[in-house]
């Protein structure tokens, strides 16, 4: 390999750096949109279980005013026809418990009115946010896709310029996607990237020959010295 082509491989370095940044950006929109989805689809499902809840509470307190009622007669029927049952006391009780669970049905409904309020509140804000930063989120995405283009054909233009048997080396090591950068360099006597040690032969191979030498734990390609501070 020649000083000539690592430089070019410089060049793809940076701009594989440069699509990596864009479509970073092209999903932080995704992200940023389906964030608001879930907090949605969340808030969709505590509506769903408070409704549930709410007819539920209704329900009950339906059926303790019925046997309220049943008490409250059978109790007025006793009082008349024979005051000194033993029966009054206990259903004076029943009933006294009987208004207590009635008051607390009543507070949960309350609560539960309350809830489903603010869940409302809650839900009209999201959709309307999702819907005023849909159209943004895909002219941002666009325009970040668009810079990633350019830069998959500038590095093209740039791979064909080099010789041809590195060629298939380079689409291989791009392929791989690796994290932030197919490419490495040496630094103290290690790999940039992932600090796996590179002896002096390799690195003298690397900044003299120019020789093709990855690093052997991460994978990445080592670029030598001269082409890196050129
Ligand atoms: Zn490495």
């Amino acid at each position: 390999m020649s000083r000539e082509a690592f430089q070019k491989l410089r060049e793809i370095d940076s701009l594989l750096k440069m699509k990596i940044k864009a479509l970073a950006l092209v999903s932080e929109q995704d992200d940023r949109l389906s964030r608001l989805q879930s907090q949605k689809t969340d808030r969709l499902e505590q509506k769903d279980q408070d409704k549930k809840l709410y007819t539920q509470t209704q329900q009950n307190l339906f059926e303790m005013e019925k046997k309220l009622k049943t008490a409250s007669q059978q109790k007025e029927r006793l009082e008349q026809y024979s005051p000194d049952d033993p029966k009054l006391k206990e259903l004076a009780q029943t009933i006294e418990e009987l208004e207590m669970q009635g008051l607390d049905f009543i507070t949960a409904i309350d609560e539960i009115e309350l809830r489903l309020k603010d869940h409302d509140t809650f839900l009209t804000g999201v959709t309307k946010t999702i819907e005023e930063i849909t159209g943004e989120a895909i002219l941002i995405k666009q325009k970040h896709q668009q810079e990633a283009d350019n830069l998959t054909l500038r590095i093209n233009l740039c791979t064909e310029e080099l010789p041809s048997q590195f060629q298939q080396t380079l689409t291989r090591l791009i392929s791989k996607n690796l994290p932030q950068a197919p490419f490495t360099t040496i630094h103290n006597q290690a790999c940039y990237f992932c600090r796996s040690s590179v002896s002096k032969i390799e690195e003298s191979e690397i900044d003299t020959k120019f020789a093709i030498i990855h690093c052997k734990q991460c994978g990445r390609l080592f670029l030598p010295y001269t082409a890196v501070h050129a």
